[in-house]
């Protein structure tokens, strides 16, 4: 397939496209909101790819599998049609020795977004971040590229580390609107 070079709308997929919860396991916990796939067909429309990256240590931690979560991201891609999912099934401190690594992928590490570039022809300086998390606008900034925290997910009041994004808005809906 072909892909045209074009900016990407990058996000975060809990709090985000979906309601957070904690450990999301199965396709019956996953409530995706009402206005995501409207949103990622205006991204579209505005000319971005929309590529969702998420961090999935529930994996590495043994609380659901790869395949579960193969399934949810089918789901989702289906229901959205974002272009693709990115996602770190890794976690310094999980259970199962095949993801208890300290990895690249695990946002703010960079390594989702470099696999998206390695696949699809992303003018990352037009790009953007969005996430409801520290982690997604500290790797958002690691590449570089302007970031976007929602108030959708968490809420920013308790988080973990502050943070200095390029917008502060309330959900994904806000987005379409600065693109
Ligand atoms: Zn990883």
């Amino acid at each position: 397939m072909l892909y045209v070079k074009k900016p990407a709308v990058f996000l975060d997929r809990d709090g985000v496209l979906a309601e957070e919860k904690s450990y999301i396991a199965s396709k019956k916990d996953f409530s995706i909101f009402s206005y995501a796939s409207e949103c990622i067909r205006m991204i579209h429309e505005k000319g971005y790819y929309a590529i969702v990256i998420t961090n999935q240590s529930g994996i590495a931690r043994g609380i659901f599998t790869e395949d579960a979560l193969l399934e949810m991201n089918d789901f989702l891609m289906r229901q959205t049609k974002a272009d693709a999912v990115y996602y770190c099934p890794h976690h310094p401190k999980g259970i199962l020795e095949k993801y208890k690594k300290n990895c690249q992928c695990r946002k703010p590490g960079t390594g989702m977004f470099k696999m998206a570039c390695e696949r699809f022809p992303i003018d990352m300086q037009n790009s953007y971040m969005v996430g409801d998390r520290a982690t997604d606008i500290l790797a958002g900034q690691r590449m570089g590229i302007k970031t976007v925290l929602l108030e959708s997910g968490y809420g920013t009041a308790g988080m973990e580390q502050d943070v200095t994004p390029d917008y502060r808005l309330k959900d994904l809906r806000d987005v379409i609107e600065i693109l």
